[in-house]
């Protein structure tokens, strides 16, 4: 009766090491998630798309396709969020520049301390944006936006509008973009913004922060060499100016 009324979030993990597959899923279920595993790239679609998971627990090198992959295209089609496990040093940059749409990564080898950290995080932030979506359907229709000339932010909708076109904007692209014009002209460090848009668990760098600067750069600015939307500030940060 008590848990009737409590969803049990689900994760998915994708490891082809069987021994690492066995661990995470034992320590995950262990923690009351409902958990199913793969071992393979293909497979992995085939069971998100059945499963519907909160989390995608997604290891890089895998037969058939790779955790690249996986997320790309997953990513297209689902909310999940993605938890990525990285081997080599090269991947880290790919993921870092979250080009492939993971939400946070774990470099191998890593304690389940760490592991259960970052799940916990992300299981919170699907839990809370869950529940924002929720009271945006149920509260009044107010249409809230943020304007700056030709830049809209539909806050209702969660999109932005570039002269009256929407803009495809990844999520995190979109939450910096919402932050920094939450605060415009106010000097925001990497530091500050990671923590705030990326969540104080969050263990990446300031990288991160500047990756998606320059790809909001690429969608919002005139030239994006030359920007006077976001600006950076000497001394490390970054400033919004409308
Ligand atoms: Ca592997």
């Amino acid at each position: 009766m008590v848990y009737s009324s409590q969803m049990t979030e689900s994760i998915l993990i994708v490891e082809d090491e069987l021994s690492l597959q066995e661990t995470l899923a034992y320590n995950l279920k262990k923690e009351g998630y409902t958990v199913e595993t793969v071992g393979d790239g293909r497979s992995a679609l085939e069971a998100a798309r059945r499963m519907k998971p909160d989390l995608i627990v997604l290891d890089i090198m895998l037969p058939e396709m790779d955790g690249f992959e996986v997320a790309r295209i997953l990513r297209k089609e689902m909310s999940a969020a993605i938890l990525m496990l990285t081997a080599r040093d090269d991947e880290i940059d790919r993921v870092v520049g979250l080009e492939v749409g993971a939400d946070d990564y774990l470099t191998k080898p890593f304690s389940m301390r760490e592991l259960m950290a970052r799940v916990k995080a992300q299981i919170r932030r699907a839990r809370l944006l869950r529940e924002e979506m929720g009271q945006t359907i149920t509260s009044e229709p107010k249409h809230e936006k943020l304007s700056f000339d030709n830049l809209v932010i539909d806050l209702t909708r969660r999109e932005v509008i570039l002269d009256n076109e929407p803009l495809a904007l990844k999520p995190k692209e979109y939450e910096l973009l919402l932050f920094l014009a939450e605060h415009r002209r106010q000097m925001l460090s990497r530091e500050f913004i990671l923590e705030r848009v990326w969540g104080w668990d969050f263990i990446g760098d300031s990288r991160t922060v500047d990756v998606h600067v320059r790809w909001l750069r690429q969608k919002i600015e005139k030239d994006s060499a030359n920007p006077t939307r976001i600006v950076t500030v000497r001394g490390g940060g970054y400033r919004f100016e409308g």
